[in-house]
């Protein structure tokens, strides 16, 4: 059956005729892609398996990479990559066609990145998300499946943040109005920060909007909004919509250009609670980065409430995890835990992630220097002598706890957050 490449439209009257029967449709009529792909049993249960699998793997990505002879699958879990199979190039291209119809992409246009969002029901009758892109390459087209299981969102006390960081955040997003940046690289908990944030927020009282691209959760009680670029719609038009929309609350996936700076800046100040993220690698940082977005540093930072900077890394295995006695350069004791693996952890030395962040509050001392001009470096020093645990320090209290090791820490934060010796250590 040399579907993949004739390819009929599904009639609506072909849907009635579906709807109306029971069972799968008789063959003489399966000529569509669509319902060939809905049909094919062995994607099906090999999909089903593989994404049952992944899940117990803790896997929040799927890779296919297809090559000469073979699709490549690898999984990303807990933030690293790896590899997890292959399977026959011919069964690889049907999985991908038949998770990019279900994602209601368009399999002719395979020389276009294309996204789509499949719900998914798992055996148990709960849903989750899969979240589709795809890319063409030499070999044909890669598809990488991002999972978005709601099931595991967590709460604002789950993140992990150090007690006086998240007492801070508590208290940054219990004001009514005013502008909270959430900063950091991908793939390193923004997103969880966020949405932790808006299911705090999200208690009936509030109006709350989404503005993303794309949607990441679904969260009940939400307003969510996605950019669609290919129509024309992007972030400054969207986010003069949910202006007119009264909201109490709006969260902005991601402040890109100054335009979108400049209306967030505006909503700040004018009473709304506004949620952002940004690529910054610190909480000053972020701050720079609006003010090179043009914002005027006046009413930046009489709007700002707080930044929030995280990464996370992940948690030792408390089965198997082993102290580590050694001296720092001033000769003092330092107990640090050094992962070793065992059947609790899969082997890998580790279970879970936590976050090791900061939470710049914005004083009004602060807020003088973020007008007046004031190099970061002076930012983040004021900051840390009005108390603020910064990412080095939050870094240093985890591994004294024993919840992560300095390899994870080296990995997770850049070297001049994490200026400790720590190879001496080792
Ligand atoms: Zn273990």
């Amino acid at each position: 059956m040399n579907w993949i490449e004739t390819p009929e439209k599904v009639t609506d009257a072909e849907k009635d005729r579906y709807d109306a029967e029971e069972g799968p449709p008789d063959e003489s009529w399966i000529s569509s892609d669509r319902f060939i792909a809905q049909f094919d049993g062995a994607v099906d249960d090999y999909l089903s398996t593989l994404i049952t699998e992944a899940l117990k793997a803790g896997a929040s990505d799927f890779f296919f990479t297809p090559r000469e002879d073979m699709v490549d699958i690898a999984i990303r879990a807990m933030g690293l990559l790896r590899p997890w199979g292959q399977i026959t190039r011919e069964f690889g291209i049907r999985l991908i066609t038949h998770l990019k119809v279900s994602a209601n992409m368009d399999i002719l246009r395979a020389f276009l990145p294309q996204d789509g969002r499949i719900r998914y029901r798992l055996a148990n009758g709960e849903s989750i998300d899969l979240r589709l892109a795809t890319l063409p390459t030499m070999e044909g087209e890669d598809l990488t499946i991002r999972i978005l299981d709601s099931r595991n969102m967590l709460g604002m006390e789950d993140i992990g943040f150090h007690r006086t960081n998240f007492n801070r955040l508590y208290n940054i997003v219990s004001q009514p109005g005013g502008l909270i940046l959430v900063t950091g690289p991908t793939g390193m908990g923004k997103t969880t920060t966020l949405y932790a944030t808006l299911k705090h927020l999200n208690d009936g009282t509030r109006k709350i909007h989404t503005l993303e691209d794309p949607i990441e959760y679904t969260l009940d009680g939400l307003h969510q909004s996605q950019i669609n670029l290919s129509r024309g719609i992007d972030f400054p038009d969207l986010l003069r919509g949910i202006l007119r929309q009264s909201p109490d609350v709006i969260m902005v996936g991601e402040i890109r250009d100054g335009i979108t700076a400049d209306i967030v800046v505006r909503a700040a100040n004018s009473g709304q609670l506004v949620l952002a993220t940004s690529h910054a690698r610190s909480t000053v940082e972020a701050c720079e980065a609006m003010l090179f977005l043009g914002v005027q540093p006046q009413f930046f930072a009489s709007c700002l409430l707080g930044v929030v900077t995280q990464r996370l890394v992940r948690k030792l295995c408390p089965f198997c995890k082993l102290p580590l006695h050694s001296e720092d350069n001033g000769g003092e004791e330092q107990q640090m835990y050094v992962p070793v693996g065992c059947p609790e952890c899969n082997h890998s030395g580790y279970k879970g992630r936590v976050a090791v962040g900061e939470v710049l509050k914005i004083s009004p001392d602060i807020e003088k220097m973020i007008r007046d001009g004031s190099t970061m470096y002076q930012i983040h020093q004021k900051a840390v002598d009005e108390g603020m645990v910064d990412l080095r320090t939050d870094a240093q209290d985890k591994l004294e706890k024993g919840l992560t090791s300095v390899d994870e820490i080296l990995r997770a934060v850049p070297g001049q957050f994490a200026d400790y010796n720590l190879k001496k250590s080792l």
